[in-house]
């Protein structure tokens, strides 16, 4: 997907990976555009968050994709991931 917020565009692939042994979702999120030679600056690399569901929880792909992202922004600065939120939960509101 690709989000549309304050500090530009950003380019969220999310992955959902689902078999006997794991279960868990992988996201990685980077300025858009998706092709690396086509960022003049080169200066963002592509940041990446992994959640896994416990043997025991029930597999939601909202709340793995949630965590996942968390994760692979928590060092942005508050205002980043502020906007990041922003843009995703505009297109992903909560259910509650
Ligand atoms: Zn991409």
């Amino acid at each position: 997907m690709i989000l549309e917020t304050d500090l530009g565009k950003f380019c969220v692939h999310v992955r959902h990976i689902r078999n006997e042994s794991t279960r868990k979702t992988e996201v990685s999120i980077h300025p858009y555009p998706c092709v690396s030679q086509q960022r003049p600056c080169g200066t963002i690399t592509e940041l990446v968050g992994v959640s896994s569901c416990h043997p025991k929880d029930a597999f939601d792909k909202a709340k793995g994709r949630k965590l996942a992202i968390e994760r692979a922004i928590q060092h942005l600065s508050r205002d980043e991931r502020k906007s990041i939120w922003t843009a995703y939960l505009g297109k992903h509101p909560p259910s509650r």
